[in-house]
């Protein structure tokens, strides 16, 4: 049972997790969302996307909470959030940005300094069009357009061979990067994890509000979620259709899905989010 005294705060990744892994549809998850809206249980989207797709994404679902990007890089914090602008953060519109990454400008310098040797063997976001990223992704030109506006690490289509890439990997790293493997893309960027992200805000949240006690719940499906999962006070891993659920090492509780992307999740939050707790609207008096 969660004391009414408990500030909570959700932390969740979006492919595969909120959004359907086939369609991208969230509908299955809508009324959670609206009842955790009502009870001011803020919502924290914490993603592999950019800003410029989660704004759009987050419009569809009516949240105004702060957003996690590209795998813990930034956080972007509404400015009525807060009391205060929090410390280190950069006024970026109707936002103040925490980053804690280094930009995306870096990771190219350092590509650069490889290329004489490997220039051949990759194409990277910033060299192609936008025609060629579209096709590279598989999304449409307006979907690519919001993909490829990354700020905190390059993307590479790898064109050479495993053993290439592999030795082109650990120079990458030898210059300061954390180069991740995904499904399309080699991405050259710096130490990141979504699990960093979140105890950064969750603290920004405590100081801010002067909280007492917060319960942070993160719901995520695959491995790049570890972080997140393990870092949360109770980790919810979403079934996934194409992946098994991933292997968690922390000794914190967690919890597994029976439903598959944001039909699970929905099933998770009425688990462990009892109606009752959302009768009422939580940190009340902080928002006054
Ligand atoms: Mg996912």
């Amino acid at each position: 049972m969660i004391s009414k005294d408990t500030f909570i705060l959700i932390y969740s990744d979006l492919d595969g997790t909120l959004l359907d892994h086939h369609s991208y549809a969230f509908d299955a998850a809508k009324s959670a969302l609206e009842r955790l809206k009502q009870a001011n249980i803020p919502v924290i989207l914490n993603t592999s996307k950019t800003a410029a797709e989660v704004l759009k994404l987050r419009d569809a679902m009516h949240l105004d909470t702060p957003f996690i990007t590209e795998n813990g890089a930034a956080v972007y914090i509404p400015t009525h959030t807060f009391p205060t602008q929090p410390e280190g953060a950069i006024r970026d519109g109707d936002f103040d940005v925490l980053s804690l990454a280094s930009p995306r400008s870096h990771w190219i310098e350092v590509i650069e300094q490889l290329k004489p040797q490997f220039g051949q063997m990759f194409q990277g976001f910033n060299d192609m069009s936008l025609t060629e990223i579209s096709e590279a992704t598989g999304l449409s030109e307006q979907d690519a357009l919001l993909a490829s506006q990354r700020l905190y690490g390059e993307p590479l289509l790898w064109k050479g061979s495993i053993a290439q890439r592999d030795e082109f990997i650990e120079r990458t790293r030898a210059l300061g990067a954390c180069p991740l493997l995904g499904g399309r893309f080699l991405h050259i960027c710096g130490d990141t994890n979504k699990g960093y992200a979140l105890k950064r805000l969750t603290d920004e949240y405590t100081a801010q509000f002067g909280l007492a006690q917060t319960m942070t719940i993160a719901l995520g499906d695959g491995n790049n979620d570890i972080a997140m999962l393990e870092a949360a006070d109770i980790g919810v891993r979403i079934l996934s259709p194409v992946n098994a659920p991933p292997t968690l090492s922390a000794q914190n509780t967690v919890i597994t899905s029976t439903h598959y992307g944001p039909a699970g999740w929905q099933e998770s939050i009425d688990k462990l989010i009892p109606f009752q707790h959302t009768t009422t609207t939580q940190g009340n008096e902080l928002h006054g």
